[in-house]
Order: C-alpha cells, then structure tokens, then sequence
C-alpha cells in the first residue's frame, strides 16, 4: 500500500514531511525541527505517531526530535555512522537497511557529501524518496563535510531512482536554485519550463516541492554533471553565485 508525504513548512526555508501508511494509518514525521509545528501538524491527522525518520545531524533538521519523541512515544530512526552526534536513536541505520512505517517499507540510502552521515528513505511504493540536504529542486547540497566524488556517488543512487518518484527534499531554495541554473544552462528547455512553473507557484505563495524526479534529471545541473570534477566545478560556481 503507498504511503502519502505532506510537508511542513518550518521556520523560514525548511521543510519537514509527514508520512502516512494509507491502509494502517501509522504515521511518521522527517526532519522534525521545530516541535511546536510538528505536534500541531500531528495532531490535525489525528494524532498518531509512530515513527521519527533523521536525515542528517543538523540543527534545522533534528532540533525538536526529543520533544516530539516524548510528546507521542515515536521511535527514532537515523544514520548508524552519526550515532554519535543525532538525537539517541531506537533505530541505527546504515545503506540497504528498512524502515517500517504499517505496511510500507521505505529503503535507506547512504548519501554522504552534505554532511558524512547524511542518509535518504526511498518508499518505492508511493513513490517518495525522502532526501534531505543531499538533493534539492534545481540544486544539491553544499559540500560542508564530504568531497564531490561522494556527492556525485550519492547524487547518481537518487536518479536511479524511477521518474515518477516524487523528490521530497529538506528545504525551498527552488527559485534561487532556478536562477543560477539558468545562469550555467540557459538554452535547457526543461529548465527553462521548470523555473517558469517555480516563479508562478511561488507567486501564489506555494511550495515548489515536491519536485518529480523525471524532470529533475533533465533540468537540475548537479543531477547533469558528467562526473565528479564537473560537479565539484558547477558546486563551486553555486556557492559564489
Ligand atoms: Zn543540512
Ligand atoms: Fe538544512
């Protein structure tokens, strides 16, 4: 049975996602920041949860899990390799491993670059693939504690990944992403359409994600580089754009 993801938006860029299993109705929150936004939105769908997912160690990522933990009773699942500096973990997970939300089962991913225990969640089922600070709409990362190799590594696992999946990443820097892609590759039709989409969705105060993967590949530039080096080079253009 397919799960479904709603985000949350919290603080100023960052987005957390509720996933909800449609046949158990078990749910789970990504990324639960700010727990005040995340208890209110639990409590809208009813009031369960049973799981807590933690793409990587930082602050707009992990900051309410042990209130939001102790508030609902949620187990708390991340990276095995951060163990050390995540919120205490009822599951250590590492590449391969299942998380179990009712009767979906989301896959972990080992996307290292962004930061060295950075994992992603792909719920083949519904089509999500939960990714954090790894992949973004128009964008990817910065390379804070891992090199371009490894971010072109992890990049590559996630366009693997079927064109319908649906991108569900961990912030909305969709429309300035659009513009420095466009500055690099602007004769890109796809593109082109897609930052057209981002400006008006944004004009009518919504969110551009998530994103589907399909158009990711044809439009995002870090999923279009060839290789590590001209990832590392286009990374580099980005953050003195
Ligand atoms: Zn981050
Ligand atoms: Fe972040």
């Amino acid at each position: 049975m397919p799960i479904t993801a709603t985000a949350i938006p919290l603080f100023t860029d960052n987005y957390a996602w509720l996933l909800r299993d449609a046949a158990t109705g078990a749910t789970a929150v990504v990324d639960p920041a700010d727990a005040a936004a995340i208890e209110a939105a639990v409590l809208r769908e009813g009031g369960r949860l049973d799981l807590i997912l933690l793409t990587h160690h930082h602050e707009d990522h992990v900051a309410g899990t042990d209130a939001v933990r102790a508030r609902f009773g949620a187990q708390v699942a991340g990276a095995a390799a951060d163990a050390h500096r995540l919120p205490r973990l009822d599951h250590a997970l590492a590449e391969g491993d299942t998380v179990r939300l009712g009767e979906s089962s989301g896959v972990v991913i080992d996307t290292p670059g962004h930061t060295r225990g950075h994992i992603a969640f792909h719920f083949a089922e519904g089509g999500v693939l939960i990714c954090g600070d790894t992949l973004f709409s128009l964008g990817c990362g910065r390379l804070l504690e891992g090199t371009a190799a490894e971010m072109f590594t992890s990049l590559g696992k996630l366009a693997a990944l079927p064109d319908a999946t649906l991108v569900c990443c961990g912030h909305e820097y969709t429309a300035a992403n659009a513009r420095f892609a466009l500055s690099i590759d602007p004769d890109n039709t796809a593109l082109q359409a897609r930052a057209a989409e981002v400006t008006a969705l944004r004009a009518a105060g919504r969110p551009t994600i998530p994103a589907q993967l399909a158009g990711e590949r044809a439009a995002n530039p870090f999923l279009r580089a060839r290789d590590a080096a001209a990832l590392a080079d286009i990374r580099a253009r980005k953050d003195r754009f």
